[in-house]
């Protein structure tokens, strides 16, 4: 098998995803079914998709239920009533998933009191809460430990596990070891030997690929994930076993 061939071997879910467009410096975009056509040219079955606003996830989810995965992109500056209305709608008539913090964004950190009626909500309902990680000051695996101290029976994500710095990558790592409701995600994420490694020190069922749709390509994300060392048997975990049971799907 050469590695094209490979790399569409393994069925997958893609754990975080975006559709829509991003201006300024991101200056890329996607479509619903432009990604539904990645999807399936690479043997992914579902996406988690986000977009803030909302609207365009609610959209795109109603459309395609059996490709997307809501995770709902809240702002908890808005006010506690204003989100919880928010996630109570996503999941009762969209059929959410997840509940999706990016606090370099919104501008406050992953422990500030505006997080904890959120997580308080997410413990209730019984979503996993997945949190942007690896942009100072807001998005640090160091606030998003201190919110999975105070919830520890909230499963919480953290997206880039730690994302282009290598110090904060193992910082994610060394948290989720630390904090057994912490869990991983790929994307993003250039040293292809740290998902083997918390692979096998934070656990083999806590740590999830994903592709981070439209910022990085399908074959990027997966070759990364190929080559970090892992088994055929552990990299279907980290494909498509750990998203499944994180999200309960
Ligand atoms: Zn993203």
């Amino acid at each position: 098998m050469n590695i094209e061939e490979r790399m569409k071997s393994f069925k997958k879910i893609d754990a975080h995803s975006h559709i829509g467009t991003f201006g300024g410096w991101a200056s890329c975009s996607i479509t619903p079914e432009e990604l539904i056509a990645d999807m399936d040219e690479y043997n992914v079955e579902k996406a988690v998709i986000c977009t803030y606003p909302q609207k365009e996830s609610i959209d795109a989810c109603d459309q395609y239920p059996d490709r997307f995965v809501g995770c709902l992109w809240v702002n908890p500056t808005e006010g506690a009533k204003v989100v919880e209305a928010q996630i109570r709608d996503a999941v009762a008539n969209h059929n959410f998933k997840a509940v999706k913090l990016h606090p370099l964004s919104h501008a406050y950190l992953a422990n500030d009191e505006c997080v904890f009626p959120v997580a308080e909500l997410c413990i209730e309902m019984g979503l996993p809460l997945m949190i942007h990680t690896g942009h100072p000051p807001f998005s640090l695996p160091w606030s998003v430990a201190q919110l999975a101290d105070r919830y520890p029976q909230l499963p919480i994500c953290q997206i880039h596990m730690g994302h282009g710095n290598g110090m904060f990558v193992q910082a994610a790592i060394d948290m989720a070891k630390k904090y057994p409701n912490l869990y991983l995600e790929t994307s993003g994420m250039p040293m292809h030997y740290k998902i083997k490694e918390a692979y096998e020190t934070v656990g083999s069922d806590r740590i999830m690929w994903g592709l981070d749709a439209p910022f990085h390509h399908p074959t990027v994300e997966m070759q990364r994930t190929i080559v970090s060392g892992l088994t055929d048997d552990q990299l279907n975990d980290v494909f498509y076993n750990n998203a499944k049971k994180f999200l309960k799907l």
